[in-house]
């Protein structure tokens, strides 16, 4: 269990040092603005649709390893998916970051390695905070704002 975490580890790192799709989008159609006071992450996650799919997301801002991580690994994840599909992913994410008794952590597929983070009670809204932004974003055609509670 410690080599799994290790290897969890190294791709939290990975991400923050090279985080993907980190960009500014000047044709995005979706954006907003999240920040997590507690923290100090602020991110901006921009998004381009084509009819109901993610054709591009990309974000851009400043954080803890694990807001970087997170919003990198989301970026991934989220490119090519349908509004419906991100959703669904959202609310899996979540559910198991916030409930440690939620079941199966495999159906996450690559964020499984930030669900340690839900150990660290502080730290799951640095986790959560890209998927609060890009569903904010994506529930608005204009620029917003969240701030986690
Ligand atoms: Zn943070």
């Amino acid at each position: 269990m410690s080599d799994l975490r290790d290897l969890y580890q190294e791709v939290i790192m990975d991400h923050n040092k090279k985080p993907r799709n980190f960009r500014d989008m000047p044709e995005a159609d979706h954006l907003a603005h999240g920040n997590n006071p507690l923290c100090g992450d602020a991110l901006v996650v921009y998004v381009k649709l084509s009819g109901d799919i993610i054709e591009d997301v990309s974000f851009q801002g400043s954080g803890c390893a694990i807001s970087v991580a997170s919003a990198s690994l989301m970026t991934e994840m989220l490119k090519g998916k349908t509004i419906t599909e991100a959703q669904k992913t959202y609310d899996l994410f979540h559910q198991q970051m916030t409930d440690k008794s939620a079941g199966n952590t495999a159906s996450l597929g690559k964020l499984e390695v930030l669900i340690g983070v839900r150990e660290f009670p502080a730290r799951v809204k640095c986790a959560t905070l890209s998927w609060h932004t890009v569903h904010a974003a994506l529930d608005n055609d204009h620029d917003i704002s969240v701030t986690t509670e």
